[in-house]
């Protein structure tokens, strides 16, 4: 926590984390290094690392980047077409779990200790509804992968993505069967207010059907742009976090064409220049989502 959270009397203790295509389209070391001080300079305490691009991604390097400004990190990704283990082609399985273990230890190496995202298929839309084998195949690979992340004292998140992303978890109940059929305690679930937007009966509910459950949180907006300035519920899902005394890390989530990844921002589908200014847009989402919090402690 900065100094400004801690001084203030009922502080809530989540960490606020901001993604990093908020700052950079990609992790070379000069990215990284520009990505950290940006997201201790706008206050924040945890960097989420995309490793859907993370060839250039020295981790040593990254680390020490961090544990210098003392920022937290997480790590997140999603699988490709030819790399998915929602598949029923074993071959292509094959490749969507080493893809996972990859990064895995990468989020190991970095210093962090949960790894989430659409960690269960590639992330674009589907043809065709899963079929039994491919879910037999996910509850497989994510057993090993869950049973690989606690030998590591390690958490995986199965983050809910809408239907246009995948066809594995459109829902919380969808990723509550899933994480039951994995069966491991540190699998949790990873709730996106975007993709709730799209998805579920309301931004409330879903919070208190995953309760205790919930590992990880990103906050964006309808379209993906400034904090407020869509049609989201943010007082119920924020009220919602308080109400099951939810004490995890709280990520900011925004994509513009005015950052772009070579893959990732293709995948989500980023066509528009939602802003222009990372630093301005930053700032104003951290100050945005602490008022949220602050409501519930008062
Ligand atoms: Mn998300």
């Amino acid at each position: 926590m900065n100094d400004a959270t801690a001084a203030r009397p009922n502080a809530p203790t989540n960490p606020l984390g901001v993604h990093a295509l908020v700052w950079v389209g990609g992790t070379t070391p000069q990215q990284v290094a520009t990505a950290v001080r940006q997201t201790a300079d706008a206050g924040y305490d945890l960097l989420e690392i995309s490793l859907h691009d993370a060839v250039n991604l020295d981790t040593a390097a990254a680390r020490a980047e961090l544990e210098k400004a003392g920022i937290a990190v997480a790590c997140s990704r999603g699988l490709a077409f030819d790399a998915d283990v929602s598949s029923d082609d074993p071959a292509v399985v094959e490749r969507g779990e080493k893809l996972l273990h990859d990064s895995l230890r990468m989020t190991q190496e970095l210093g962090g200790s949960h790894f989430t995202g659409a960690l269960y298929s590639a992330l674009g839309k589907y043809g065709a509804p899963l079929s039994p084998q491919g879910r037999a195949n996910v509850v497989q690979v994510l057993k090993g992968l869950a049973a690989s992340a606690a030998e590591k004292e390690m958490t995986l998140g199965l983050e809910i993505c809408n239907r246009y992303e995948t066809n594995v978890i459109n829902t919380a109940a969808d990723a509550l069967r899933l994480a039951d059929d994995i069966g491991a305690d540190n699998v949790t679930i990873h709730l996106d207010t975007y993709h709730m937007n799209i998805e579920e009966d309301s931004l409330v509910a879903p919070v208190h059907l995953v309760g205790d459950r919930l590992g990880y949180v990103h906050i964006g907006e309808n379209h993906r742009g400034y904090l407020g300035s869509g049609h989201i519920d943010f007082s119920g899902f924020f009220g919602a976090l308080g109400e099951i005394g939810y004490t995890g890390p709280i990520t900011f989530e925004s994509f513009s064409s005015a950052v772009v990844s070579p893959t990732l921002s293709n995948d989500l589908a980023v066509w528009r220049n939602l802003w222009t200014d990372g630093v301005d847009l930053a700032v104003h989402a951290r100050s945005f989502m602490q008022a949220e919090l602050d409501k519930n402690a008062a």
